[in-house]
């Protein structure tokens, strides 16, 4: 049980959107749970999803989630994706020339994150127990992955030393400040407990970048899960248990929502963010 801030060690006051075990930050506003439950890690099934959605809707929602992100490839650079999950965009970065090294904590996501990518080099746990060498990476990619780490000053601090002098670090976290999660709290498609430690702000993330030793951070719209800003006003509505087909018949209407991500994304209240920071 902690009272205090995982990423600035500032006492925590009770959180009024997601209620307990949360605790929001008296001093960065990171909303960040009291407890860490044991075992709540992904099972296989997470890592094989998507099964039911058509493979043109996938394609179109890798190309939203990762287009602008993958131009920071390089050919020929050395990069990193920590929690690669099943090898999505590690397929994506080999296919640039990167010599692409991706790890995870599941060994359930790297065997199919390998079975994709056969020439990338796969590292098994957290970041902080690789030892890379310092300076090691022109640009690492992190998507989704810190609001389940327990230690997250530690990780930035990691992922700071072992970027080269003007490397780039590119997260991607949901956004606690958005206003998906206003409108639905604990029914927030990313609220996700117990496997979500931390809910991050363009702010709260901001400061710990800035604690971390990174130069510069710039925030960019992210576009990956459009689908949960219509979750949320569903929710606002009382709609909460959605079948496949009813996602599916829903598909036009995401459409209409799509802009209004965007928007919200220039103002810091989109679902998802994203962060680059230099070294
Ligand atoms: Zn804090």
């Amino acid at each position: 049980m902690t009272h205090h801030c995982p990423s600035c060690g500032g006492p925590g006051s009770p959180d009024r959107r997601f209620g307990e075990p949360f605790l929001s930050c008296l001093s960065c506003g990171l909303r960040f749970s009291a407890v860490a439950p044991e075992g709540a890690v992904y099972g296989a099934a997470y890592y094989r999803r998507g099964g039911g959605l058509p493979k043109p809707v996938v394609g179109l929602l890798h190309r939203l989630a990762y287009g602008p992100a993958l131009r920071l490839a390089k050919p020929g650079a050395r990069v990193l994706e920590i929690g690669c999950g099943s090898g999505v965009f590690v397929e994506l970065l080999g296919a640039r020339g990167c010599e692409v090294h991706a790890m995870d904590a599941s060994p359930e996501a790297l065997r199919l994150a390998a079975e994709r990518s056969p020439r990338a080099v796969f590292h098994e746990g957290v970041v902080e127990a690789q030892r890379f060498p310092a300076a090691h990476f022109d640009v690492i990619w992190s998507f989704h992955v810190l609001e389940h780490v327990e230690d997250p000053s530690a990780f930035l601090a990691e992922a700071r030393r072992i970027l080269k002098p003007g490397g780039v670090l590119l997260l991607r976290v949901p956004n606690a400040g958005s206003l998906e999660a206003a409108l639905s709290g604990t029914h927030w498609f990313h609220f996700d407990w117990p496997f979500h430690l931390a809910h991050w702000s363009p702010r709260s993330l901001r400061a710990a970048l800035a604690r971390a030793g990174f130069s510069r951070a710039a925030s960019h719209p992210a576009l990956d899960y459009p689908q949960a800003l219509l979750y949320a006003a569903l929710s606002a509505l009382g709609l909460r248990r959605l079948t496949m087909p009813v996602k599916l018949a829903l598909l036009p209407l995401q459409a209409l929502f799509m802009p209004l991500s965007v928007a919200l994304g220039w103002i810091g209240k989109s679902g998802t963010m994203e962060f680059r920071a230099r070294v």
